[in-house]
């Protein structure tokens, strides 16, 4: 774990502490939709498919494809001058759902990266409570 993590700290809410917990312990989960089967990203009580009360928590299986790519080469923040170049994706997890992230690789170039290629969740310990979700190839 990086001593003095200076980026940004998400905040969990309480829609979303299950998901922050399961995240510190490596684990990807998401909320499903009862009614319809659709699993849906970023946690909330209410499904965005049919605005169904009716949902429930599943776990991911961290198995995902890469949607869309840009690589950063200019830090947006203090905290990612150390950082660059880097990955930030939209990625489609195998259960549907889209979701921003990192990938990480060394030295990332448009060569190593494919739309469509597979990637994997790893977790990233930034703080005593929180882990990030991030992708590398599979
Ligand atoms: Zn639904």
């Amino acid at each position: 774990m990086t001593q003095a993590y200076n980026k940004p700290v998400p905040v969990p809410q309480q829609e979303s502490d299950f998901y922050w917990e399961k995240a510190k312990q490596h684990e990807l989960w998401l909320r499903s939709c009862k009614d319809c089967g659709s699993a849906y990203f970023y946690p909330r009580d209410i499904s965005p498919c049919c605005f169904s009360k009716n949902t429930e928590w599943v776990q991911a299986s961290g198995n995902a494809a890469l949607f869309t790519y840009g690589i950063v080469h200019r830090a947006p923040h203090p905290g990612f001058v150390g950082d660059v170049p880097f990955v930030t994706a939209i990625v489609e997890l195998e259960e549907g759902p889209k979701m921003a992230a990192n990938v990480v690789m060394d030295d990332p170039t448009p060569e190593k990266l494919q739309i469509g290629m597979a990637l994997e969740v790893v977790f990233e310990d930034i703080t005593d409570t929180i882990a990030l979700p991030k992708f590398r190839p599979a």
